[in-house]
């Protein structure tokens, strides 16, 4: 689960790693007033979505009034956001953060992640701040340090001095450095993270050290041990598909393309993707309506299909196994009585039931193209485009 960067710094604190002063608003004057309560002369105005790259983007502006403040706030309050992480269709800023600006004399980035190929989390660090850790690793890899924790350990102080003394750290700044890994580590494990980051972490002109951009993602099926971060979600943020999906239990995931998919089985439903990818088109999402779909659940995942106005045709993919071909028949009959289908929709049914899934279908009334194997589905598939 995704968090804003005004949470994350709020986190952050309560783990005594120092961040700017700052306050969040969905409000444009208000903005402003917040800028004089935090006095200074310069502030930072920031757009609070959970995609990061917002600099790039033009998210982060600096302001040097507090009228200035108001009036970059109500530039970004209500603008559709895109960065190299939303994806094309963007994200709407509802909120921002409004923060002092400070003088930055170094950036560092700073991370916890769990490496799976090891099984255990690492911290990684760099002195290369401000850049993202995948761009860090194509262009100064030597740059990178790392420490892996044991977890019956936990993160060992020799570990933190031995990244402090790696990054070329010296003098007053290793204590704060050190403090500041092993928190983040603390801040990990307590709160059952998958990722933490601060990039950047900044040594001011006054040699402080602080967190200016924050990152948290929690383990979502620990969330049944922290009660409260369950209300640090926003689901304003979600896609309001993927949102609908989760509802019902569907495992729905949006993607760009113009091909809906409905299959029963995520291996199925992989290798649908792989079909309609090599038919020329692309796949707008993936849908495993699972084993123990319901009609109902098959008629929501069909009305949820094609609510995605992108969705130009439908590949209805399943094997009746667990899932009878007559359940899921009735259910894409109903789904078709309540929603109006505008696009073509290829069935490729088979398994347990299908003569009676079949009928169903045929007996609908309703225009179905049916698919008698995979190859002829992708031949349907090729030619609903055409
Ligand atoms: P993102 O990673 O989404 O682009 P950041 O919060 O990292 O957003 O902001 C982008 C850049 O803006 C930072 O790398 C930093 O250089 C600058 N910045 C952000 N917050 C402040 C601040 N409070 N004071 C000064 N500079 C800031
Ligand atoms: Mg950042």
């Amino acid at each position: 689960m995704k968090i804003h960067e005004y949470q994350a710094k709020e986190i952050l604190s309560r783990f005594s790693i120092p961040v700017p002063k700052g306050r969040v608003t969905d409000n444009a004057q208000e903005a402003g007033k917040i800028a004089e309560q935090i006095g200074g002369t310069r502030w930072v105005v920031k757009a609070q979505i959970h995609a990061g790259g917002r600099g790039k983007g033009g998210g982060v502006r600096t302001a040097e009034t507090p009228q200035a403040v108001a009036e970059t706030a109500g530039r970004i309050l209500g603008m559709n956001l895109v960065t190299p992480q939303t994806g094309p269709r963007g994200t709407v800023v509802r909120k921002v953060l409004v923060e002092e600006a400070l003088s930055v004399k170094q950036e560092f980035y700073v991370g916890a992640i769990v490496d799976r190929s090891r099984q255990s989390p690492v911290l990684i660090a760099s002195s290369e701040g401000g850049m993202g850790i995948e761009e860090l690793a194509a262009k100064c890899p030597d740059r990178i340090v790392r420490e892996w924790v044991d977890v019956g350990l936990g993160f060992q102080a020799f570990q933190a001095r031995n990244m402090v003394f790696q990054m070329g750290i010296g003098g007053n700044l290793v204590r704060g450095f050190s403090g500041v890994f092993s928190q983040l580590y603390r801040l990990f494990d307590t709160l059952d993270c998958t990722l933490v980051e601060i990039n950047p972490l900044v040594v001011t002109e006054g040699d402080a050290l602080l967190a200016l951009d924050a990152k948290i993602d929690f383990d979502s099926n620990a969330l049944y041990r922290h009660k409260d971060l369950k209300d640090l979600a926003d689901t304003g943020e979600e896609d309001p598909l993927e949102r609908q999906a989760a509802e019902f239990r569907l495992n729905y995931i949006r993607l760009d393309g113009d091909v809906g998919i409905m299959v029963n089985g995520a291996g199925l439903a992989m290798a649908t993707m792989d079909l309609i990818k090599q038919a020329g088109a692309a796949p707008a999402n993936f849908l495993d309506v699972g084993g123990g779909a319901t009609t109902e659940m098959v008629t929501k995942g069909f009305e949820i299909i094609l609510a995605d106005r992108n969705v130009r045709g439908i590949l209805i993919n399943i094997f009746g196994g667990i899932l009878r071909c007559d359940v899921f028949a009735n259910g894409v009959v109903e789904a078709a009585r309540r929603v109006k289908i505008r696009v073509p929709v290829v069935v490729r049914l088979d398994g347990t039931n299908v003569q009676e899934g079949r009928r169903i279908l045929a007996e609908s009334g309703l225009d179905f193209v049916v698919a008698h194997s995979m190859a002829d589905a992708t031949e349907k598939v090729r030619r609903m485009g055409a």
